[in-house]
């Protein structure tokens, strides 16, 4: 994943002169210390690149606030001289864009310096975090002060951190896998550097802001969600305690086709939390990218991986063309009880199931890190398959309602899609309460595919939605054309939002497709076009302008 160019063409925030670029710069470096304020093209390779298939993307500057004051007057400057930030915490976001915006000439505004872990409380089961806390370092802190709490680390990047992960609604693998649903309690800088509690942390003093969701009023939370509403500065999040026994459910299935019967299988048990943790069903190549080398020599890396090469790998890795990954909480007598309802159904609807012995699958790299995910350790195993074809990777992630008829029809409409394009089928779905998230991987080579990639993750991304299935997250290069599938009245809605609190659009232009028109000039005055719906045309992403 080796990131080559150390050069960049100058790049200038739109519409903003070189003059009034160098005094923001000026003001941004007085308020943060010179050490946190860099236009280096070497420092800010890492904010240009990710391992997708999209060009770089270059941001004219990276600014790393230490604190929530910091991060007002940034806010305020930007403001003032009209200069768009692009907040992240930990930048990961694997697969979406990492450290990437949508527009070229973005000042970064990385979180990073803020990684302090404010508040562990035990009883209640909860942490209050900032943004640049890591998985890896909560993970650490709990258990060194051997507290009885787990967290819900996302299957790729211990180095990703819960604040991030959460306004961008990631998922895990334990019972509180759903990130957003297990939080509690935000703060915010809004655009205007004013700052916003949300939920029962309005209330001057108050002594439930991270137990009690709804406070009193609309409810705000979700609105700094999957947005360019504001800069999340604090956040709640509900920790698991941890369970006094446990047991991973772990089958393979030996046919493409045995996934409808599969996915009927696991809705009864997820809708009624029989099985509490996600139940990743994961196609045979997603868990051999992670582990095998890819095999050059068979494809020259044109040509579909061949089955019986997938077979032969998989099967030396107690691996099969489906496999499943649950787990069972709670006393050992429970565990032991439901474990075993679980199989009976399994022997009694499953016949092709194979049921694996729990021991001996965690000889296997794959299956050790699965139940790590289901018991809240992070773990890097999956990390290796983003680079398994020569380093891009990119998701295409459509919810799909929890039934096994759905789940085959996803795969009628993906694998000739992936063929079509001269790409493998790497995917998996994630039995939620009532939907499974289907998450595909692109992985293409760099450079030479990175087109034919684009091509095929916008087809898919059509293709699902015309069938009524709507990505859950998408990448920093798309999320314009996914919002420009959406009906016109929730794009508006989500226009006057953003105009009421971002008037001048300074905050993430474009991020979930959501992005101010230009000001046009009448007299002497600035005002606004009328707003306009995204159009279905996706914007070409490094809009900025040459210096
Ligand atoms: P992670 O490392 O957990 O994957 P990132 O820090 O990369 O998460 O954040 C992913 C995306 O979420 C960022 O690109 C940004 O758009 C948004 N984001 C992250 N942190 C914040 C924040 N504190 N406030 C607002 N938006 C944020």
């Amino acid at each position: 994943m080796a990131i080559p160019v150390l050069t960049r063409p100058a790049v200038l925030p739109k519409g903003v002169s070189p003059r009034t670029f160098s005094r923001a710069i000026r003001e941004f470096t007085r308020i943060v210390g010179d050490r946190n304020v860099s236009v280096s093209s070497a420092e800010l390779v890492p904010y240009a690149h990710d391992v997708i298939m999209i060009p770089p993307i270059w941001p004219s500057a990276v600014v790393r606030p230490g604190s929530v004051e910091e991060i007002q007057r940034v806010v305020r400057v930007a403001n003032a001289l009209r200069i768009p930030l692009w907040p992240l915490s930990t930048g990961k976001n694997i697969a979406y864009g990492r450290m990437m915006a949508v527009d070229g000439g973005n000042v970064i505004l990385d979180l990073g310096r803020m990684n302090r872990i404010l508040e562990i409380n035990e009883p209640l089961a909860y942490a209050v975090v900032e943004p640049g806390v890591t998985y890896a370092q909560l993970y650490k802190h709990l258990r060194e002060r051997n507290l009885p709490l787990w967290l819900d680390p996302p299957a790729t990047a211990p180095g990703a951190g819960p604040l991030g992960n959460t306004v961008e609604r990631g998922v895990g693998y334990t019972p509180y896998g759903e990130h957003f649903l297990f939080s509690c309690g935000m703060e915010i800088v809004l655009p205007d550097g004013r700052l916003l509690r949300t939920g029962s942390g309005a209330l001057p003093g108050s002594r439930t802001w991270h137990i009690f969701k709804w406070g009193f009023g609309p409810y705000l939370d979700g609105l700094f969600t999957a947005s360019n509403y504001g800069i999340v500065t604090k956040l709640g999040i509900w920790l698991m305690p941890e369970p006094p026994a446990y047991q991973p459910i772990l089958m393979t299935f030996p046919n493409e086709d045995d996934i409808g019967a599969i996915m009927d299988f696991l809705r009864p048990l997820k809708i009624t939390h029989l099985l509490p943790s996600a139940v990743v069903v994961a196609h045979a190549l997603l868990a051999l990218a992670a582990e095998a080398d890819y095999p050059w020599h068979l494809t020259g890396g044109t040509r579909p991986v061949p089955e019986d090469w997938v077979r032969a790998e998989a099967a030396k890795r107690m691996l099969d063309t489906w496999n499943v990954a649950g787990c069972v909480y709670g006393s050992p007598a429970v565990v032991a009880e439901v474990a075993a309802t679980v199989r009976r159904k399994v022997a009694a609807e499953l016949p092709h199931a194979r049921v694996l012995d729990l021991d001996e699958a965690l000889q296997s790299p794959y299956w050790d890190h699965k139940v790590r995910n289901m018991t809240g350790v992070p773990s890097m195993i999956e990390y290796g398959r983003l680079s398994w074809r020569g380093g891009g990777n990119a998701f295409v992630a459509p919810v799909v309602p929890l039934y096994g008829a759905e789940a085959a029809k996803h795969m009628e409409i993906a694998r000739p899609l992936f063929q079509k394009y001269g790409f493998d089928y790497i995917g998996e779905f994630i039995a939620a309460s009532r939907d499974q998230h289907h998450v595909m991987m692109l992985l293409h080579k760099q450079p030479e595919e990175m087109d034919r990639a684009r091509r095929c993750y916008r087809e898919l991304t059509d293709a699902f939605c015309d069938q009524g299935y709507l990505p859950y997250r998408t990448n920093v290069a798309f999320m314009e054309h996914t919002m420009s599938r959406l009906d016109p009245v929730f794009q508006d809605v989500c226009m006057r939002i953003k105009e009421a609190l971002d008037p001048n659009g300074i905050l993430a232009p474009g991020k979930n497709g959501i992005r101010l028109p230009p000001p046009r000039r009448s007299g002497r005055t600035l005002t606004r076009r009328a707003r306009r719906p995204a159009s279905r045309k996706s914007r070409r992403p490094g809009g900025g302008r040459s210096r």
